[in-house]
Order: C-alpha cells, then sequence, then structure tokens
C-alpha cells in the first residue's frame, strides 16, 4: 500500500480519471464503452459530455442571468 502511495506522490497524480467516463450506450449491450476523450481538469468528463452533464446547473445560471437583466432593464 505505502509503495502505491509513494508512486503517487511521485508521479503527482491527483485524480483517478483521465478518461471521460461518460457511459455511451446500453450497459445491457456487448458494445456498450465510456466514450474516453481527454476530460477536462478536475472534471470525470470530456468538453462534451461536461456539457451535457452540467447543463441543469448552466440553465439554472442562465436563467439567473436573465433576470438580472431584466431587473436592470426596468
Ligand atoms: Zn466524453
Amino acid at each position: 500500500m505505502s509503495i502505491i502511495k509513494n508512486y503517487l506522490k511521485q508521479n503527482k497524480v491527483t485524480h483517478t480519471f483521465s478518461d471521460c467516463q461518460w457511459p455511451i450506450g446500453d450497459p445491457q449491450e456487448k458494445d456498450f464503452h465510456f466514450c474516453e476523450a481527454e476530460t477536462l481538469t478536475g472534471k470525470p468528463y470530456c468538453k462534451e459530455h461536461c456539457d451535457v452533464a452540467y447543463i441543469d446547473e448552466r440553465e439554472l445560471k442562465k436563467e439567473k442571468e436573465a433576470q438580472k437583466n431584466r431587473r436592470i432593464a426596468a
């Protein structure tokens, strides 16, 4: 165990995933796989799939911005 810890320290491994963990296809099917594109820093997904995964968050932000702009305009 300590060997692994030292290895991680030496190689500065800060996160487990370097490939996009977005599932593609049906887990029941044989051709099921992960996207495996390069991930964004600190995210388990690539840019494309971050857009999909965090779309709710972004829509919420957009809605807030829209409300702010409305207030300024009024
Ligand atoms: Zn992806």
